[in-house]
């Protein structure tokens, strides 16, 4: 669904990585790691076709992204959900309104059995109509997921999504993504820690993939 094929990038004349390929197919679950300022943020942009590769190619559902107008990327979008590092909420607007928001931003009609559904999932139904300001670390980024996945995408792109949060609650929101892929969401997290992943491989089949030196590598055991 998403593939990355001998892909470059750099920001001014820093080249980040190059040659790196990837491909997220049905289902699959992909985790991003990799030192703190290695690319993984700039690779989930790619992937997502925020960014257009310097080098290489991005294919989102089949099609190059350099072939993509507006129409066609906002068409693609819509079936990748993205959990960014910083929430960005609208702090005015109450939980519940903030995760239904991709669907009011592209005029949808919101199904709001379906959101209160969502709201449960990711334990925020008590909360459902407090303001993103009075949340905590672990309640924001549960509303980020329920956000992400209110268009019901069949990718998650994660960003350091636990990044903030102590171990039970990194651990909670792990499960909460191991239970999306396990309906047929392909799912890639970028994280740096490497507990999550061994505790996420104790319980799925993921594809660890690292960026060090500028490369992309697929981890082995040694994590
Ligand atoms: P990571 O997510 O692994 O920490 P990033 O992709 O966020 O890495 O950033 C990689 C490097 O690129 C960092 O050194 C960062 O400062 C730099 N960088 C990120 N975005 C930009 C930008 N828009 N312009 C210039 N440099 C950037
Ligand atoms: P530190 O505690 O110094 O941060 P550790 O390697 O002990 O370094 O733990 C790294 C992270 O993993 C910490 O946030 C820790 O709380 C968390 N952690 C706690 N329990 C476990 C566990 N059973 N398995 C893996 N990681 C755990």
């Amino acid at each position: 669904m998403i593939e990355l094929d001998g892909v470059a990038h750099s920001y001014g004349g820093t080249e980040l990585f190059s040659d790196v390929s990837l491909s997220m197919g049905q289902g699959s679950f992909h985790f991003l790691t990799g030192p703190s300022g290695a690319g993984k943020t700039t690779l989930l942009k790619l992937c997502y076709g925020e960014l257009q590769p310097r080098s290489g190619d991005v294919r989102l559902f089949g099609e190059s992204r350099r072939k993509m107008g507006r129409n066609d990327l906002a068409r693609a979008r819509q079936r990748i959900g993205v959990v960014h590092q910083d929430c960005q909420f609208l702090d005015h607007l109450p939980v519940r309104e903030n995760v239904a928001l991709p669907l009011i931003a592209s005029q949808r009609p919101v199904p709001e059995g379906d959101l209160d559904d969502l709201l449960g999932w990711v334990g925020l139904s008590a909360q459902a109509d407090a303001l993103p300001p009075t949340l905590s670390g672990g309640e924001r980024q549960r509303a980020a997921l329920a956000r992400a996945v209110m268009t019901s995408p069949e990718v998650l792109l994660a960003d350091e999504p636990t990044g903030n949060l102590d171990w039970d609650m990194s651990v909670r929101l792990l499960s909460l993504l191991i239970e999306l892929n396990r309906m047929g969401t392909a799912v890639l997290i970028a994280t740096h820690d490497l507990n999550l992943i061994r505790t996420a491989k104790s319980q799925i089949s993921a594809r660890v993939l690292r960026i060090a030196g500028r490369r992309m590598q697929l981890a082995g055991a040694d994590l």
